[in-house]
């Protein structure tokens, strides 16, 4: 094969002709010599180690055998009929056996001949044997039947058929490694790949499908991997410097009148020292006249909407507005309402902006917004509509940003000329290498501590059998002056008979805690906004005492005296959506509980989200279990951008490398910003056509 380029189809490719290229393609997604080379083992069979007979036993591991053949014998007739071959060295022998293909290893087999013999041991009359071994002769230990580890290809069906299961993919694979190719190759600057000791890419490759060991596999695993992870933290790295040097930010140097006197004198309670870090980060940003692009994020409960508030009144104190975007509507009813008394007394305005506020109530808002006699504006996406035009908007705050599409976090920033400073906020907590793959542009910050005095909520599974049990222990609460959240799933595809378990259950609910010893309030998707208002405020203000709704509730509502969170139908929640929800309660001073009720029958999955949640509170190892469930862009919803599908790198386990590759990336583009030094050259080349193919995901502006 004559030297080739990468991008060649594989038709071209010896062994593949239009039909299995055709396969190939529309069964693997392979098309080019390239596609075809990064086809990469989902498993090795380890042929490190070759067993004499006398040493081996009886296992489920597939092993290999080294001897000399002593004896070919037929024995048996009819679906009885065996071959059977005896495989000898050291006076000692173990059994081979074929049922079927016996002529044809009848043929390629003599007395004499030493081979390696590869299969499974078992046992049978004191005889240790192998049926229907693969065989080799020792002699002929060549490039692809050498002793490292051998790999195992993903197939399928229909390209098995056509010959092509893991052993016809790895022929065709050899063939490419074996024949000089060029293309792509080594753009790692040199000084990396020395310091880090790696093979070239092509070593890197062919040990990816042909490891001599383990250790060698593990190698150039972290080459390949490094070049996926690298480019996208250089186009990290590069977006955060143009970000600094195009975008000068606000300066709110001052922290008078409002931020020192609501933290002197307003603030009920201490900070958390996770709070204080947080703010004294957004206070770095803040006087250094850099535009802040940051990121926050903090288990339920953690307190973020306070730290928000004060990054709020720094803006405040420089003369400048601020906005706080929540995702429903009742969350920014409930963020107004729990800002309003501290706005009040600091003798500052804020406003609300939901897409119930009727046109008459909007007309003098949005005269306030734009003279600057608001301060504060809170609400939905409604306000970032474009009849919204502010005086002078400082900050933005976006809760539960992962709720927002890049679009609207967009066109939040361009409410203002230069943007204001953003503060997005999560409660789902991503492991770190995971943000910095996801938001790699941003700064982080993390609230990983929770205000004193919280005692961890306690939470067990029940099946419907144990209903009558937990409706007492409901009661038992409720005589104790707590409330109690009834939640039902709610899922777009079957909306309507999620809603009708919903009015079922609320009914049951009514007959079983009856008026007027129980007053209950429900909430649902299919009410009017203002309606949702009010049964919300009768339970907050503890007139209900048990609150019966869908997923509604589920971001950021705040009734500390509520204690018990029922699930009911938990099973068909996620893992990230169940702890937001019990999130709910454990805010108060009293022991918590979340009851989790399923069917009887679990799947496994569900098994493991059920038993996750009762068995921890920490919201970043059960975003670890959720994302091993579910894999890293399922959880972000970045599914679509492709941004986390990796061909070879582990966002989960690849964190050193991520961390190791995002500060030379920033060390890079620091010392050599244009790539101009002649180490760079080809990295240069690689990284403008990576960058040209990169949709800009994970930017939140
Ligand atoms: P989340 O991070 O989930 O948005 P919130 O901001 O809603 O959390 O805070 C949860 C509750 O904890 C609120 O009632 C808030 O007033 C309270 N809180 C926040 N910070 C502290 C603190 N440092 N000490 C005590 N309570 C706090
Ligand atoms: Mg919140």
């Amino acid at each position: 094969m004559p030297s080739t380029e990468m991008s060649t189809s594989l038709t071209y490719l010896k062994g593949v002709g239009p039909h299995r290229a055709s396969l190939l393609a529309s069964e693997l997604g392979l098309r080019t010599f390239n596609d075809l080379i990064q086809h990469f083992p989902f498993r090795y069979i380890d042929k490190t180690i070759i067993y004499k007979p006398n040493e081996v036993t009886p296992g489920p591991a597939e092993i290999q055998v080294r001897g000399f053949i002593s004896e070919i014998k037929s024995l048996g007739n009819g679906p009885k009929k065996r071959l059977s071959v005896m495989l000898t060295s050291d006076n000692s022998s173990i059994e081979l056996i074929w049922f079927k293909g016996i002529n044809w290893v009848r043929k390629s087999i003599k007395i004499g001949s030493e081979i390696i013999a590869f299969g499974r041991i078992s046992q049978f009359n004191d005889r240790f044997s192998i049926s229907h071994p693969e065989l080799e002769l020792a002699t002929s230990l060549k490039m692809n039947n050498f002793s490292g580890l051998h790999p195992v290809y993903p197939s399928t069906e229909k390209l098995t058929a056509s010959g092509l299961n893991s052993k016809g993919l790895s022929k065709l694979i050899l063939e490419l490694i074996k024949n000089p190719h060029r293309s792509r190759l080594d753009w790692i600057p040199e000084s990396i790949v020395k310091s880090k000791n790696w093979p070239n890419r092509k070593i890197a490759l062919k040990e990816m499908h042909y490891p001599k060991n383990s250790k060698r596999l593990s190698i150039a695993r972290d080459r390949l991997a490094f070049e996926e992870i690298f480019l996208d933290q250089l186009v990290f790295a590069f977006k955060r410097k143009s970000h600094l040097t195009q975008h000068s930010g606000h300066l709110f140097s001052k922290l008078e009148p409002n931020f020192n006197s609501f933290y002197k004198k307003i603030l009920p309670f201490n900070l958390t020292n996770a709070q204080k870090n947080v703010i004294k980060e957004i206070r770095k940003n803040a006087v250094t006249g850099l535009h802040m692009n940051r990121l926050i994020q903090g288990d339920v409960g953690s307190g973020k909407t306070l730290v928000a508030f004060m990054s709020i009144l720094m803006a405040i104190d420089n003369g400048y507005q601020a906005a706080f975007m929540a995702p429903t509507e009742i969350l920014a009813q409930q963020h107004h309402s729990s800002l309003e008394p501290w706005v009040k007394a600091l003798g500052l305005k804020i406003g609300i902006l939901t897409g119930s506020i009727k046109a008459a109530a909007r007309k003098p808002l949005f005269k306030d917004i734009a003279s600057g006699e608001l301060d504060i504006l809170v609400g939905t996406h409604a306000l970032i509509e474009d009849p919204v035009i502010f005086n002078n908007l400082g900050i933005a705050i976006i809760d539960e940003q992962h709720r927002f599409g890049v679009a609207q976090r967009a066109k939040l920033r361009k409410k203002n000329n230069p943007p204001p400073h953003i503060l997005v906020m999560t409660a789902t907590p991503i492991p770190r290498t995971l943000a910095m793959s996801l938001y790699g542009d941003l700064d982080l910050s993390i609230i990983d501590e929770l205000p004193p005095g919280r005692k961890p909520i306690k939470t067990v599974h029940r099946t419907d059998h144990n209903r009558l049990q937990v409706w007492g222990f409901i009661k038992n609460q409720i005589s104790k002056g707590r409330q109690v959240y009834i939640v039902y799933p709610l899922i777009e595809e079957s909306e309507k008979l999620d809603f009708k378990d919903l009015m079922d259950g609320y009914e049951s609910v009514t007959r079983d805690f009856p008026r007027p010893e129980y007053q209950i309030s429900i909430v649902h998707g299919r009410m009017k906004a203002e309606d949702k208002q009010w049964e919300m405020q009768r339970f907050a203000k503890g007139e209900t005492q048990i609150m019966v709704s869908t997923t509604v509730i589920e971001v950021g509502v705040d009734v500390a005296n509520a204690s018990v969170m029922i699930i009911e139908n938990a099973e068909k929640f996620g893992l990230s959506q169940l702890h937001q929800l019990r999130g709910r309660v454990g805010r108060g001073k009293e022991q918590s509980y979340c009851i989790l009720l399923t069917k009887d029958k679990l799947s496994d999955n569900g098994r493991v989200r059920i038993d996750t949640l009762c068995e921890t509170n920490d919201g970043f190892e059960i975003a670890n279990v959720d994302m091993q469930l579910r894999g890293p862009g399922e959880v972000m919803g970045t599914r679509q951008s492709g941004s986390l599908d990796y061909k070879i790198a582990n966002i989960l386990q690849d964190g050193e490398l991520i961390e190791w590759s995002r500060k030379l990336a920033e060390e890079i583009v620091l010392d050599d910003p244009h790539l101009e030094k002649p180490d760079y050259e080809k990295l240069r080349l690689r990284f403008s056509e990576y960058s040209r193919h990169k949709i800009a995901w994970g930017t939140v502006a």
